[in-house]
């Protein structure tokens, strides 16, 4: 684990920082007490006594950088003095030539020099551990770093900003100020002045609840947001929805991944509809026209319709029967129709139709939407609705939950307040009631890392890319 490691916070750290390979250009960073006396042992500016140790802050140096007698490459230095920089250490920027030969060689003198290869995440790690942002932001600028889309952009850059850090910082405030005032009660008990602070107690307890709440409300929106919203395309064999995928996936043409899907060999395409993500799952099976029928198990639908956020319940306008569909609407919406998922009816293959059954909004009450996947006609009526989705959430709200790790921690903060809530009701000791006062206090304080761990430091900060 990185924290334990002796050393971690004195050690003069190095690292490539670009992404791995040839570029035109390539930065590599060097971050410590020493930076400046490791930088001026290779580094040879061409500019007379421009050594970096010198140098102001937010200055730029050209020069070469050499291995002994052997100039490696010319380069850019560039100066951040403590506190002012991005770990608040001293700090030089290396901007090299992008052969990945040279950026290894000027890794290697620089070991030799001093310094030691940055472990992942490491200089926001110090970052973090000098204060200069807290865990959530450092947290923040790995979403930022991973983001694919306009959604997923806006939620890191939101979270990086601090807004969340204040609003947890609030919540952990008003636990504070509840246990104070529970001492003041304690003191004045035999006083018999208990009824008002009660009072008030109960207040702030509710208080604490309902944004507790709130914020535990807002990740499915956020979590959307920063992984996509997952869309399942089903219905029987030879429906269609094959044909409907790929018209989905040319119509929109900014197509941002496959990536591995969360089911066993599954892949998903993602497409991005004016900056949101939609993940279609599982359409492994749709995408290869060979594979129709037999592998689209029934089991495997359920699965996907488990995962998504969005049902797209595809039928075949010119063979259904109106019973059948009212059957498996009434049937999704049994299963379904609580957990908040959207479900869409589509009826296909319009272009072998003389008209759309004219009643059938009448027989059918669901959200229906006419297509030719084969024509690709109305394929911008689905993506309107998908759209509609994520348009009505909250996503001016500042204050969006879209971390796993920060979503437990405030079930836990909420689980411990009910417990006071319920301390108080049943009149349980002033002594019992603190220590799930405490508990809450614990949760909370481990989102911004006001608590933290080493494990949960080697979690976060061991999925970061080297050199962030
Ligand atoms: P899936 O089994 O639901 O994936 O269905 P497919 O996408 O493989 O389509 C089954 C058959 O219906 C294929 O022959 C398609 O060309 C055809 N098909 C799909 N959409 C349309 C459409 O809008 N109109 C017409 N006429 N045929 C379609």
């Amino acid at each position: 684990m990185i924290t334990k490691k002796t050393g971690y916070d004195t050690d003069t750290i190095c690292a490539i920082s670009t992404a791995p390979g040839r570029g035109a250009i390539a930065m590599i960073r060097i971050s410590g007490k020493d930076a400046f006396a490791i930088a001026d042992k290779v580094f040879e500016p061409f500019a007379q006594d421009a050594r970096l140790t010198d140098q102001k802050g937010y200055t730029m140096h050209y020069g070469n950088l050499s291995d002994g007698d052997e100039i490696i490459d010319a380069v850019v230095a560039g100066v951040f003095r403590a506190p002012n920089s991005y770990t608040c250490e001293d700090v030089v920027e290396f901007s090299c030539h992008g052969s990945p030969y040279i950026q290894q060689r000027i890794m290697e003198t620089l070991i030799t020099a001093g310094a030691r290869v940055a472990e992942p995440g490491e200089f926001t790690l110090r970052a973090f551990l000098n204060g200069r942002i807290d865990l959530s932001q450092a947290e923040a600028v790995a979403d930022l770093i991973a983001s694919t889309s306009k959604a997923s952009h806006e939620v890191a850059m939101k979270q990086m900003r601090g807004g969340f850090s204040q609003k947890i910082e609030k919540l952990r405030q008003q636990l504070v100020d509840f246990a104070a005032l529970l001492e003041l009660e304690m003191d004045f008990s035999e006083e018999d002045v208990e009824f008002a602070n009660r009072a008030q107690l109960r207040e702030l307890l509710d208080d604490l609840k309902s944004e507790i709440k709130q914020l535990i409300d807002s990740f499915r929106l956020g979590n959307v947001l920063k992984h996509g919203i997952p869309v399942a395309i089903v219905g029987k064999p030879n429906v269609g929805k094959s044909t409907l995928l790929n018209a989905l996936l040319n119509e929109e043409r900014a197509i941002v991944s496959e990536i591995p899907g969360t089911t066993r060999d599954s892949i998903e395409d993602v497409i991005s509809i004016r900056g949101f993500a939609f993940r279609f799952i599982d359409t492994a099976g749709l995408r290869d026209t060979i594979d129709t029928v037999e592998n689209i198990g029934i089991e495997r639908t359920r699965e996907k319709m488990e995962q998504a956020a969005i049902i797209l319940y595809l039928f075949d306008l010119n063979n259904f029967s109106v019973e059948e569909l009212n059957e498996t609407i009434k049937n999704l919406n049994q299963q379904y129709g609580d957990q908040d998922k959207r479900i869409i009816l589509i009826g296909n293959k319009t272009d072998l139709l003389v008209e759309i059954p004219h009643n059938f909004n009448e027989l059918v009450e669901h959200e229906t939407i006419f297509v030719s996947a084969k024509r690709k006609e109305n394929i911008n009526l689905i993506v309107d609705s998908l759209l509609r989705s994520v348009e009505h959430g909250d996503l001016d709200s500042d204050v969006l939950v879209s971390n796993a790790r920060h979503l437990q921690a405030l079930q836990q903060a909420l689980k411990f307040v009910e417990s006071i809530e319920e301390g108080f009701t049943i009149n349980l000791s002033t002594d019992l009631i603190a220590v799930d006062i405490r508990h809450a206090l614990h949760h909370l304080g481990t989102i911004t890392g006001k608590i933290t761990t080493d494990e949960i430091l080697g979690n976060i900060f061991g999925k970061f890319c080297i050199g962030k």
